[in-house]
This record gives C-alpha cells, structure tokens and sequence, in this order.
C-alpha cells in the first residue's frame, strides 16, 4: 500500500471509531484488498517499470551505435584522405623516375651517337648534379628553410616532400593547399620551395588566364607564375645573383605562353634592377 492509501485507511478508521463511539453500535468490519489485486497490482506496476527499462535500453543502445558510426566514418574519412594524400605523392615520385630515367638513358643515347650534349641536355644535366647537392649545413640554407617553414606552420599548407631534387621542378594545388617539393638542403631547392608556397600564398588575381601547356595536359598560368615570382622577391629572407638567374631561367620557360603586357612583366621581374632592389630590401630588414 502507498503512503498516500495507508493516510487514507487510518483516517477513515478513525472516523470509524468516533462512529461507533458516538452512535454506542459496532460497524461491519472494513473491506479489505484481496490478495489476488494486490498481486495483480504489483504485477502491472513490474510490468510497466520494466516496460521503461527496456525503452531506455534500447535508446541508449541506439544513441550509442550511431556516435559509434560517426567516429567510425571519420576515422574512415581521414584514413582515405591520409592514402590519397600517400598515392598522389607516389604517382609523383614514379613519374619523376621515370622522367630521369629517360633523360638519363637519352643523354647516353646522344653521347654514343654524336659525342655531344645539346643545351637542353646540358641544363638537364647540370639540374641533377645541382639537386644531388647536399649543402645543409649551409647558414644560408638553414636560414632560408627555416623561415619557410614558418610560413608552412601559419598557412596551414600540407608540403609533400616527394619531387626528385634532380629534376629542379615543384608543383602546387592553391585549392587543395597542398606543394610538392624536394627536400630543403640546398639554395636553389629552397628557392623552388618558396616559389610553389608563393603559388598558395600569392593575392586573388582578377584573371588567372590559364592555358594547356606543352604537353596538352597540364594547365598553366603565366599570371599566376608571375605573382608568385612577386610574393617570393618581397618576402624572402636571402636573394642572390645565381638565385635571380635561377627565377629568370624558371618564369623564362612560360614566356612561350605570354602575352605582351606579361612578357614586360617578366623582363621588369628579371631585370638588375629587380635584383638590386631585393638585396636592398632584404638588407634593410
Ligand atoms: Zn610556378
């Protein structure tokens, strides 16, 4: 019985005695609850408790099965992100062995046939014994990869170290936020690096004028080498004659692809005067 039903009985059984106090009879005993309502009672107030436990039970399985679902397709997200990111460096790295094998084979191909290089095959070769070059130990290089990499950490820009230093050449996706580059240990290889940050970094252009390159596959954009060309001479921390010369045979490469104002353009960026005010600026910083 509830304590509310145990209130009830003693107060009619009081009222029950001052009945029979004041009238002088005896009244007939009180009705009392069967023992089957009671146990039916009991019965159906198990029954509904546990009717409740288990809808909560099962919410609760629910509930939990589907954060588990979330976290699993997170993890399955990011585990897909991480081997894109993983297979798109290696297509690079393959297509790069490939590319130096096959300058290598062609070099020994012309050796044998004319006993000369031409100027194409001599840059190429000089590109591989500049990229073989380990000089990290270099101030200069320390110095230069170091501020770099500061600019990494604050532009949040996921560098994939996996173009073939030999063949001095990086790439850049502005939209995935992502550079291809060689490792840091040399002048020109930190030159190239800050040149494909300056490809994330550079201001919007109001026209990117993007056009198939050479090989009709790649899309390339003479405005967009340019400013990048630009952000790196203003912000970089050293600039030297051979890295000019570097930046002048680099942006030379797309003249093919220029208009007119762009060629002025790339002729004021090469230009002594150029070189002079970079050393100055870097110099007064
Ligand atoms: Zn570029």
């Amino acid at each position: 019985m509830s304590a509310q039903q145990t209130t009830a009985a003693m107060k009619l059984a009081d009222a029950r005695r001052q009945l029979e106090r004041a009238t002088g009879q005896t009244l007939p005993p009180l009705l009392q609850w069967s023992a089957r309502h009671l146990e039916a009672m009991r019965k159906m107030d198990a029954e509904f408790a546990e009717r409740k436990r288990q809808r909560h039970a099962k919410s609760d399985e629910r509930i939990a099965a589907s954060e588990q679902h979330q976290a699993e397709l997170l993890i399955e997200s990011r585990r897909h992100r991480e081997l894109w990111r993983l297979d798109q460096m290696d297509e690079r790295k393959e297509r790069d062995r490939v590319e130096l094998s096959w300058r290598q084979s062609h070099r020994d191909w012309l050796m044998q046939l004319r006993g000369s290089l031409g100027p194409l095959e001599q840059e190429h070769l000089a590109d591989e014994i500049s990229g073989a070059f380990d000089d990290s130990a270099n101030p200069v290089v320390q110095h230069l990869a170091s501020s770099l990499r500061a600019i990494w950490t604050a532009e949040q820009i996921d560098v994939r170290e996996c173009a073939d230093p030999r063949l001095a050449n990086g790439s850049a996706s502005r939209s995935g936020r992502w550079i291809a580059i060689g490792p840091l240990k040399n002048i020109r290889l930190c030159e190239i690096a800050w040149h494909e940050t300056a490809h994330i970094c550079h201001g919007e252009l109001a026209d990117y004028r993007e056009v198939l390159a050479d090989d009709k596959f790649h899309k390339i954009s003479v405005p967009a080498e340019i400013a990048s060309w630009r952000w790196v001479l203003d912000r970089i921390t050293y600039w030297d004659e051979a890295m000019h010369e570097d930046m002048t045979r680099f942006i030379g490469s797309y003249k093919s692809h220029a208009i007119e104002s762009e060629i002025r353009e790339i002729v004021t960026l090469c230009s002594p005067l150029t070189l002079s005010k970079t050393r100055l600026r870097i110099a007064a910083a």
